[in-house]
């Protein structure tokens, strides 16, 4: 008894007293040919700002509204890949890297450089941030890659190889072709396409494609890209962050809860459910995708890869399939090694919804303030870094760096959205801001050491970021006997422009001249109540006082500037021999009058109904183009989900989703005069929709364009109702529910209303579901003509009925929209006296062609209003016309301009000495029968005052050469495809002794480019 008792003690004591085993876990697994390969894909979604800044998410402060420091992320990254080697991570955001990056010691960075080496990190993706595709620019968009990519190229030589773009909402045909093949990229990953799409997709195993996001590169530029089954986190009940709820790997046999069977039981069907070989499957090849990780994951690293290192070890025990540690890169090769043939997609995945009341499109407009100040300094760092190089890059500083950096991170699919909360908003203006201050030192020191040919020059010129809001201190000032004000005007662009330029003055009697001393004809225009109250309001709000002076005026005058240079202008007092402009008023009268009004001093007229004051036609007598053209506002209510009913999810209307109750016309006030005034450069039309729509459309004597001045807000909300402002412009253009919306500002793809070509579709929403992106411009046609309208910034639009085009101009709502960002969209802005909604100005331009007509003017004025003539003012005295020794300069050639189907779209010295340069061809393939054709750059013309000693052309992101880009890249199978009926155009090797550049319809080519001398231009 006492001997069994003590065998039985014995027994017991055995089990609890466990003895001490080292368990390791076999992670080496690789591809296994003949089962299915899940590729655990650990990952962290960092946002550069949502809903914390980017600085408290990458410290970790304010972590009571979201707890999320990536700080921690790679910090506890390091140590857990160090303790196995077959562990993997891909890293995104470079943005937030770099910060972490310059804080390691020489030791840390050596151990990381190793873990990059050997695979175990791999940068993806690879900007600063992973920016939005809707509201973007693609000269934005290629900017921000390249500073991501070539910081991972300085500090690790390496090269991004994938796409991961998992967030954004919706995708851009730009990011696939341009942003993805162009940057030399294997794959392309994301995780948001319509709900609709990615039923069909799951069933025709068709959520991989090849995908060609481009008419005039076709196959050159096609690259493989796969949307994800559901999202971009892990399958359900395989989260292990420290604090997820996903049953841990319990495999301690000493202890309660062992689950290994149940997890691995988890997993294998899991993994089924995506597998090809079963019913459910929905991916081709036996290989799928587990993206281990979401938001801000991997704040204690070790819990993650502790449970992944246990699931590969018993899944692969378990032999039903096989589980390894993988990146994107892996995967890719795997799909590549298939030989699988893929489905062609073509165009784009806008827009997208995640259930029939949630369109993501309204924040295509959101925040339209921040969308235009992020146009702005997108124009401005291009022509602030053309300067730069100019002048010569100064290591000591001033440089446009810093809003580089800024902008970067203003690409982020949380901050042009506008999907971002308030304080976080701001944060982004100050950084954009910070930045703008320094690139405007850059911009005003090297045109005035150009000027003075001088780097001693004391000559001080001012900008005026404000003049949108009718606010410029250094032109609003006396110009008393003697003083002088010198303009001067700097074009960006590589042809010569000629154009109307408006300045505020404080005195009527003033006059121009050209830097030869010739008058220039001007005219005066008074500044409207309407814009003072923008001026004093906004002024307050931004210098922090309220603005002194006035009565003001708008001086305007015509300039012409040569490519890539200035002319100075200079304005006295004196007596006028140009025509103030004449005043005319017209009231609505009693239906009495019925005299049109015809607007314009040129060839373009607009013509409004004497009756009621609206615009009714529209007729250039150059091009013999007559039609009837309306214009009216209106507002969508935006819905706030109270009325929807189980089981329809409540969806109200937000920062993203536009989901509009009902529309109502905006009904102008009673006996609102709309008021004309004629000028000899051009004429005004004014009026007041509503006490909250200004409204200014002008016509010039020498554009064959309209342009629309709109001043809209504060939205009134005292109803208690959201609103989304809308304007419409109404022709008889039969365009059979047709349009076409430009991506990225790049490529115009076509749009039907309620069809998409690649399903059936559900019409849930026949207004937010026809939205698209608009970035350039839309436009319809139909037999005869084709009707335009531009825009200054991103906006939503389409066109809801036959003959009308719509723009979003401004959205002010009062719900949330259940996406996460937790504040309603509404924006104030507060002086110390007064908070009022958020007041919007900003530009449209429109102009009907015959057909076949409309490119031209929709590419290269798209490109002027991308890069406005920018404007700095110094005040002088002395009776020269000018102080400057060099009161005109060209950067290029004076003989030469750029073909008119090219544009600079970078021009920039690097610090390392080197000269970044991008040229775009600006026309698709067909687009006009003129300028849709191969275009020749002549680079000693470009650069007449330096000799090229080596120029390489390299990928888009500038961080490899094209030839090794090209030898790596992975050709693709698409189903149906037939290879040989696409011939693309592409420009042939740059001779380096010609130094031409040819470029094929919509070709970018990027160069790196010594020169044999330090840079000076003078
Ligand atoms: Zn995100």
């Amino acid at each position: 008894m006492a001997n069994k008792l003590m065998l039985l003690i014995f027994v017991v004591g055995f089990a609890l007293c466990v003895e001490s085993k080292y368990m390791v876990y076999n992670t080496s697994a690789k591809i296994v040919p003949d089962k299915l390969n899940v590729h655990l894909v650990p990952h962290s979604h960092d946002d550069v700002g949502w809903l914390k800044t980017v600085d408290q998410y990458y410290v970790g402060s304010n972590n009571s509204i979201q707890g999320a420091c990536v700080q921690n992320v790679l910090d506890s990254l390091i140590p857990a890949l160090l303790a196995d080697e077959n562990r993997k991570f891909i890293y995104v955001e470079q943005a937030f890297f770099q910060r972490w990056w310059r804080d390691q010691s020489p030791a840390m960075q050596k151990i990381v450089r190793q873990l990059v080496d050997g695979g175990q990190l791999e940068f993806i993706n690879g900007g600063w941030c992973m920016h939005d595709e809707a509201a973007t620019h693609y000269i934005d968009m290629i900017d921000q890659t390249t500073l991501g990519h070539r910081y991972i190229k300085e500090q690790f030589n390496v090269t991004p190889r994938i796409g991961w773009q998992i967030d954004p909402f919706g995708h851009s045909a730009v990011q696939a072709y341009l942003l993805g093949a162009e940057l030399g990229f294997d794959s392309f990953f994301f995780g948001r396409i319509d709900y609709q799409d990615r039923a069909k997709r799951k069933a025709e195993k068709a959520l991989e494609v090849v995908w060609q996001g481009s008419k005039s590169l076709g196959s050159s530029a096609q690259i493989f890209a796969g949307a994800f089954p559901e999202n971009y986190e892990p399958p359900s009940g395989f989260y292990f962050e420290v604090n997820d709820d996903s049953d841990i790997v319990q495999d301690d046999m000493n202890l309660f809860d062992y689950n290994v069977q149940d997890r691995v039981n988890d997993f294998v069907a899991a993994a089924f459910s995506q597998a090809s070989h079963i019913l459910a499957n929905i991916t081709r090849t036996n290989h799928v995708m587990w993206t281990m990780g979401t938001d801000f994951k991997y704040q204690y690293a070790r819990t993650w890869f502790r449970n992944m290192d246990k699931l590969i070890h018993y899944v692969n025990e378990d032999g039903r399939v096989n589980a390894l540690y993988s990146t994107p890169s892996i995967y890719t090769e795997a799909k590549y090694a298939s030989k699988e043939s893929w489905p062609l997609k073509t165009d784009d995945y806008f827009p997208y919804a995640d259930c029939i009341n949630a369109y993501w499109t309204g924040y295509f407009t959101s925040r339209p303030a921040i969308k235009r100040y992020v146009r702005i300094l997108s124009g401005y760092y291009l022509a602030a870094r053309q300067l730069e190089f100019f002048k010569g890059r100064n290591e000591a500083g001033p440089s446009t760096d810093s809003l580089g950096d800024a902008l970067g991170i203003a690409q982020h699919h949380d901050v042009v959205t506008g999907t971002e909360q308030q304080h976080v908003a701001n944060d982004y203006a100050k950084r954009l801001s910070i930045g703008y201050k320094e690139a405007e030192d850059v911009i005003s020191t090297s045109l005035a050491y150009i000027a003075q040919s001088s780097s001693e020059s004391g000559l001080k010129l001012q900008q005026c970021p404000l003049l949108n809001i009718s606010y410029c201190p250094p032109s609003e000032v006396n110009l008393s006997p003697g003083k002088k004000l010198v303009v001067v005007i700097y074009n960006s662009l590589g042809w010569k422009r000629s154009e109307i330029v408006k300045i505020p003055v404080v005195s009527a009697n003033v006059i121009v001249q050209d830097s030869t001393g010739k008058e220039i004809e001007s005219q005066i225009l008074p500044v409207v109540d309407a814009a003072m109250a923008l001026r004093e309001f906004y002024a307050t709000a931004n210098v922090g006082k309220s603005p002194v002076g006035g009565p003001l005026y708008w001086l305007a005058f015509k300039v012409v500037v040569p490519p890539l240079g200035f002319s100075t202008y200079t304005v006295t007092s004196g007596k006028r021999a140009a025509t103030t402009s004449v005043r005319e008023k017209f009231y609505r009268s009693d239906g009495n009058q019925n005299d049109a009004i015809e607007v314009g001093p040129g060839n373009l007229k607009l013509v409004y109904s004497g009756s009621d004051g609206k615009l009714t036609g529209y007729i250039n007598g150059k091009n013999m183009v007559k039609s009837s053209l309306e214009q009216s506002y209106s507002y969508y209510v935006g819905d706030d989900g109270t009325k929807d009913v189980a089981p329809v999810v409540p969806q109200a209307s937000g920062a993203y989703v536009f989901r509009p109750n009902s529309t109502f016309p905006i009904q102008s006030q009673e006996k609102i005069p709309i008021t004309v005034l004629r000028g000899p450069l051009f004429d005004e039309v004014h009026q007041s929709v509503t006490s909250w729509i200004y409204q200014i459309t002008r016509v010039y004597k020498e554009k064959q364009h309209a342009e629309v001045e709109f001043i809209v807000g504060p939205i009134p909300i005292n109803d208690g109702l959201g609103k989304e402002v809308v304007t419409q412009l109404t022709t008889t253009i039969k365009n059979n529910k047709t349009f076409y919306t430009d991506s990225n500002g790049r490529d115009f793809l076509e749009r039907i209303r309620d069809y998409r070509s690649d399903w059936n579709l559900q019409v849930n929403q026949p207004m937010a579901g026809n939205y698209y992106p608009i970035n350039l411009g839309i436009y319809m046609k139909d037999k005869d003509t084709e009707f335009s309208i531009l825009v200054d910034r991103s906006v939503g639009g389409s066109s809801i009925f036959d003959g009308q085009l719509e723009l979003m101009l401004h959205r002010r709502l009062l719900v949330d929209d259940s996406r996460g960002v937790a504040e309603a969209l509404n924006e104030t802005v507060c002086i110390p006296s007064a908070c009022k909604g958020l007041t919007v100005q900003g530009k449209l331009y429109f102009r009907i062609d015959p057909l076949g007509e409309g490119a031209k003017w929709r590419r290269s004025f798209g490109q002027e209003i991308y890069s406005p003539l920018l404007l700095a003012f110094s005040e002088q005295d002395g009776d020269e016309m000018t102080n400057f020794k060099v009161p005109t300069f060209t950067g290029i050639d004076p003989s030469y301009s750029l073909p008119d189907n090219v544009a600079l779209i970078t021009l920039q010295e690097l610090a390392n000495g080197e000269v970044l340069i991008r040229l775009a061809h600006l026309y698709e393939v067909g687009e006009d029968k003129d300028l849709s054709v191969p275009a020749r750059v002549e680079l000693k013309k470009l650069f007449p005052n330096k000799q090229i000693i080596q120029i390489t052309e390299t990928s888009l992101s500038a961080n490899q050469k094209r030839e090794d880009m090209e030898k790596k890249r992975l050709v693709w199978s698409a189903e149906g495809s037939t290879h040989k009926s696409q011939r693309v155009s592409r420009g042939g090797p740059v001779d380096p002794i010609k130094l031409v550049v040819e470029l094929a319809p919509m070709e970018i080519r990027t160069f790196l480019i010594n020169f044999s001398k330090k840079l000076s231009t003078l």
